[in-house]
């Protein structure tokens, strides 16, 4: 039997390899179009940054490690140009010698990744515009600093790529730009959760221009559709990428969401023998149910593994991803899993939202504070999408919100996990717990929340409600909403007793946690309508700044 993989990433070795590892009787030839083969582009912008000094790292694989450890061939600058299922064939060219042969194949793994996306921008073919996909784009854009010495970068897309290019660039001494088309940094986020990385990154010295698109790029800047001119004579473009499949189409086999490969749950394609993995496929969402485009090499590694198990006659089957990823800007991890609050409405859920703003672990162990926004489904309760921004144990928590989601879990259910506790490491009741909680009182206990957006259309409606800040006077004077009245907590048993109890009531403190026992008592006193404001004063004054009144 002989193996044909196509593309020598993540995807395509992971395959090969699986397959080998089931079976010692097969031919396996990988054909990659680059010289270099299963390296780690997640680590190429520590490479830039000068934190990883070791290319090895980066590269840790030859041609030679495959043949010796794998018995795979792997033959680099071939080009595939184009499969015939019919004949069950394969047309390569010799890149290096520009010879042209055919390969037969009985099983045929497609694994051509995906490439990045340039914008259709007047010198976006400039000699300093760098797209920064493999090892061959790194050492370009290093040569180019090398030879050039830029002072000033500008970084076109604002995904984790380009924030972590924003760090590493930054690291090395460049005044760096950043440029999003769209509305917000981290497109993946909501709005109310990207708002704190882009407060954060510009208070370290990014420049960011959000909702502008580029105009045009030159040696020395780029043009913005709003008319402003920003200078930087390195450009990035972050902007994207789009899956490998023009090979696939011309062959017949069915493509799927933004134009990439349609497989099964064992990574088979509609022709038969010939299966596809990696970031040219689409990939089955757990909670939507249905494919996405979701390019990831967590997932690339999964994908590729199940195709060698499944084309070798091995039962894996592949479970589907949540679009779980984390990134690093700065000192600051950003990380996601299962749907966002605008992925879900846009699905159909009627959405329950938490704001959540917890140590990782006390301060007095060096605890610093996260923003933990939880998404569930308001009518069977079950948790859809966590979002987290913040310094300390953001990975630990981001994967346990995965491994919730899914099992299906109810948005109750976080507060019964049994997780660890001691003080290096956690609080005695997790961040996870406390959105677990949060999220069931406004679900199943008629503790309702509403979030800065929802309030901020209230007071702007000029309806008749009571804005109640619960925190102490020095608090309430520093900086407090517009229209509210100041009831401290320990005071409004008392005040609070006096109110109409039709009248629609809304709590808030600094985070949520005051709020939320003045909203107890509200209720047990038997009023009617009380909401606790998500986040508290903290998380409405990062997204909805101009209701808050600030002391001068
Ligand atoms: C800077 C950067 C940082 C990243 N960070 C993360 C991260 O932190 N976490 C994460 O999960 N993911 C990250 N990723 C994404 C991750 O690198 C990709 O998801 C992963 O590389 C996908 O692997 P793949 O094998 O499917 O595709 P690719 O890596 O795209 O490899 C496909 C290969 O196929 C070859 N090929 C294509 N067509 C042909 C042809 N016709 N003939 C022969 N060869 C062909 C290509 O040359 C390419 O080498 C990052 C990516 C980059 C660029």
């Amino acid at each position: 039997m002989r193996l044909l993989v196509i593309g020598a990433v993540a995807a395509g070795t992971s395959a090969a390899a699986k397959a080998r590892r089931n079976r010692e009787d097969m031919e396996i030839v990988i054909y990659e179009r680059d010289r270099y083969i299963s390296y780690s582009g997640c680590g190429m912008p520590y490479y830039v940054g000068g934190e990883l000094t070791d290319y090895e790292e980066l590269v840790p694989r030859d041609t030679e490690y495959f043949k010796k450890k794998y018995n795979i061939d792997v033959l680099t600058e071939h080009e595939v140009l184009e499969i015939d299922p019919g004949s069950k064939r394969i047309k390569v060219k010799n890149l290096a010698s520009g010879a042209v042969f055919w390969d037969i194949y009985d099983k045929l793994v497609i694994a051509t990744g995906a490439s990045p996306v340039i914008p259709p921008v007047k010198g976006a073919d400039g000699d300093n515009v760098f797209v920064f996909r493999g090892i061959g784009d790194m050492n370009r854009i290093l040569d180019f600093m090398h030879r050039k010495d830029p002072k000033k970068a500008l970084i076109i897309g604002a995904g984790s790529i380009g924030l972590e290019m924003c760090e590493n660039l930054t690291r090395r001494g460049l005044q760096v730009s950043l440029i999003e088309r769209l509305g917000q940094v981290s497109p993946g986020l909501d709005e109310d959760m990207a708002v704190y990385v882009q407060k954060y990154i510009e208070e370290k010295g990014i420049a960011v221009y959000t909702g502008a698109a580029v105009t045009e790029m030159t040696e020395s800047g780029v043009s913005l559709d709003d008319g402003t001119r920003v200078d930087g004579e390195l450009i990035i473009l972050a902007t994207g990428v789009r899956p490998n499949t023009d090979l696939a189409k011309r062959a017949g086999i069915e493509l799927g969401v933004a134009g990439a490969i349609k497989v099964d749950e064992r990574m088979r394609t509609n022709i038969p023998d010939i299966y596809a993995c990696g970031d040219c496929t689409e990939n089955y969402h757990i909670v939507l149910g249905k494919p996405v485009y979701r390019p990831l090499g967590s997932t690339a590694n999964k994908t590729g593994r199940i195709a060698g198990d499944s084309l070798t006659g091995g039962n894996m089957t592949f479970r589907g991803i949540l679009g779980t990823g984390i990134y690093r800007v700065f000192e600051l991890a950003v990380a996601q899993t299962g749907l966002t609050e605008r992925e879900a409405r846009e699905a159909g859920y009627d959405v329950a939202v938490s704001h959540d703003i917890k140590v990782d672990r006390p301060e007095y162990l060096g605890g610093r504070e996260m923003v933990i926004k939880g998404v569930a489904d308001r009518d069977t309760g079950r948790l859809l999408g966590a979002q987290i921004v913040g310094y300390g144990g953001v990975d630990k928590r981001i994967d346990v919100f995965a491994t919730a989601i899914t099992y299906g879990a109810k948005a109750e259910d976080l507060f019964h996990l049994d997780l660890a506790y001691s003080p290096p490491f956690s609080t005695t009741r997790d961040p996870v717990a406390y959105t677990g909680m949060i999220l069931d009182n406004a679900i199943n206990r008629d503790r309702p929340l509403i979030t800065p957006q929802e309030l901020s259309e209230l007071i702007k409606s000029g309806e008749d409600f009571v804005l109640i800040d619960t925190r102490e006077p020095d608090q309430y004077y520093t900086s407090h909403l517009e229209k509210s009245e100041n009831v401290p907590h320990a005071m409004c048993r008392d005040v609070l007793v006096c109110k109409d109890k039709e009248c629609t009531f809304v709590t808030y403190c600094n985070e949520g946690k005051t709020g939320y026992a003045v909203q107890n008592i509200l209720k047990n006193y038997g009023i009617e309508k009380v909401y606790n404001l998500s986040g508290g004063i903290r998380n409405y004054l990062a997204n909805c700044p101009e209701d808050v009144i600030v002391k001068k």
